[in-house]
């Protein structure tokens, strides 16, 4: 088959461009190692024309009304749904994740453009007559600009659909610097959104690193910036958007944990925690890290997800038998062979190791097998290193509340889940864990598009979370106006 090599375009004022910068780093298929693409490094000066490009754009933008702005998305919405298989197969891609995998991850942000056509709603503000005699009081909903997202790999239209739709529909113009491994998907959502008519400006796209990075959390024209990724990251994006005197939501890193009592069920527990730890192979920020087995569920548990994990078709992506793709890069490969080594150097035992896989005409692959750590160590390195690839924790829990205990110790809260056939251990469960996603008997407890995703602790860093009521109020600034008109007021009627 011919390579797909292409040069990786912003896409600015509603024209592809190309980067000013010179050329960053390699995009490959993560299955095959087939060079797709090159994304350039990034630079000030083409973070500065998408700035000046959504800044021309936005007095008109902001002018057109809610109900006209949405038509746009309704449109984009069907467009996404004529391109569906298309554009899954490019995340697989690009990314690795299976095919199915992929659908879901698009099926997941066409919701939130869904969400986001409610805007005329959901942007709604609200008054009071008489707040005194002859004056009345409105709180209206207004854009605040131009906005930026910066968004990781592992999610390559996904997470670009949790901003652009409610950013838009809300009236202010976006820029998007998508993840310089994963560039391709979020060019073709561009492709696609101009075929709506959508006016130039409106929606941007800005390629690169770091620098492209500084450049929209210093330009003084950005109001507000999201950011999802991992937590160093989120943090240094956090403290340098803040003190830019911005509006900030960063989403980081994860340490998710599943607790498995003995009265769980075992065929359904383990397949389902199965699916969390190994889907999108383990690259999911839901993913779970940890499973915290309660008591008698310690030996079942070990067995069956040890023979789940061996079970699993490792591949090509886009084959359809394929039941886990590969890690995103050699180098993500080898940090997480890296860490299964240091989890068994310091006192777990591999249940299953999937160092050192090979898969058969895919010898370039970035491919690590499933793996089952059982007993790390409290004392670990792994307990508080988010690993990111398809290698699940198993420690043991003498209760419930020894089970709680070792969760609310993670510095991380993005999300924890129970398994269980009690309601009183699931409410008590989740009354007290420290996670903004709690699953109950769900492994990947990823909110729907109409719910804030909501991490904590170091998962998550500001105030309003991605999609839904979160995503409208963090996209638009209150204003309250007090009015009188005292020529016509009068007491006597
Ligand atoms: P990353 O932090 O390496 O990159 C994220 C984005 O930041 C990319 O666009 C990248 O180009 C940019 N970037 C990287 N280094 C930078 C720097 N020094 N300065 C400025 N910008 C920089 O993350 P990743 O590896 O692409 O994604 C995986 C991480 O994202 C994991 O930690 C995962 O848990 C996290 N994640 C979190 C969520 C969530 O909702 N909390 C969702 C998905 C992924």
């Amino acid at each position: 088959m011919k390579p797909m090599q292409r040069e990786v375009l912003n896409y600015i004022g509603g024209e592809w461009r190309r980067p000013l910068s010179p050329a960053g780093i390699e995009v490959l298929n993560p299955a095959t190692g087939e060079l797709l693409a090159v994304s350039p490094q990034g630079s000030a000066a083409d973070a500065e024309a998408a700035v000046q490009a959504a800044s021309a754009a936005f007095p008109a933008w902001r002018a057109t009304p809610p109900a006209e702005r949405i038509q746009y998305l309704f449109r984009f919405k069907q467009v996404l749904e004529e391109h569906f298989e298309e554009v899954a197969r490019l995340i697989t891609t690009e990314n690795g994740k299976t095919l199915a995998e992929a659908r879901g991850e698009l099926r997941r942000g066409i919701e939130n453009v869904e969400v986001a056509c409610g805007i005329p709603t959901l942007m709604q503000g609200y008054n009071l007559e008489d707040v005194a005699g002859g004056i009345d009081e409105f709180m209206f909903r207004q854009p605040v600009g131009v906005v930026a997202a910066i968004t990781p790999f592992n999610f390559p239209a996904m997470i670009p659909l949790w901003f652009l739709p409610y950013a838009i529909a809300c009236g202010n113009t976006f820029i998007l610097k998508p993840s310089d491994r994963v560039p391709l998907s979020a060019a073709r959502l561009a492709e696609l959104i101009a075929e709506t008519g959508l006016p130039p400006g409106v929606v941007n796209i800005v390629n690169g690193g770091k620098v492209a990075v500084d450049a929209l959390l210093d330009h003084p024209e950005v109001q507000a910036v999201s950011f999802v990724g991992s937590t160093a990251v989120a943090r240094y994006v956090y403290a340098r958007a803040s003190a830019a005197g911005k509006r900030v939501q960063c989403q980081g890193g994860a340490k998710n944990h599943v607790v498995v009592l003995p009265d769980a069920d075992p065929e359904t527990t383990t397949q389902i925690v199965a699916d969390s730890a190994y889907g999108c192979a383990g690259q999911r920020c839901l993913a779970v890290s940890v499973a915290v087995t309660v008591g008698e569920a310690r030996g079942w548990f070990r067995e069956s997800i040890a023979a789940a994990a061996s079970s699993l078709r490792i591949g090509n992506g886009l084959h359809a038998d394929v039941q886990m793709g590969p890690v995103i890069s050699q180098a993500s490969r080898r940090r997480i062979e890296d860490l299964i080594a240091a989890g068994i150097a310091e006192g777990a035992v591999a249940a299953v190791d999937g160092r050192g896989v090979s898969v058969p005409g895919l010898e370039r692959g970035s491919f690590v097998g499933p793996t089952v750590l059982d007993g790390v160590p409290a004392e670990s390195s792994l307990t508080e290193t988010e690993i990111f690839g398809p290698a699940l924790s198993l420690i043991h829990a003498a209760d419930l509340d020894e089970a709680i205990a070792v969760i609310s110790r993670n510095s991380y809260g993005n999300a924890a889940s129970i398994f269980t056939s009690s309601g009183a251990a699931a409410r008590k469960f989740r009354n007290l864990v420290p996670a903004g996603n709690v699953g109950v008997n769900i492994g990947v407890a990823a909110p729907m598009a109409y719910f804030p995703f909501s991490g904590w602790k170091s998962s998550f860093y500001g105030v309003l979370h991605a999609q839904g009521r979160d995503a409208v109020e963090f996209y638009t600034a209150e204003k309250v106006v007090i009015e009188r008109w005292p020529k016509y007021w009068s007491r006597k009627f």
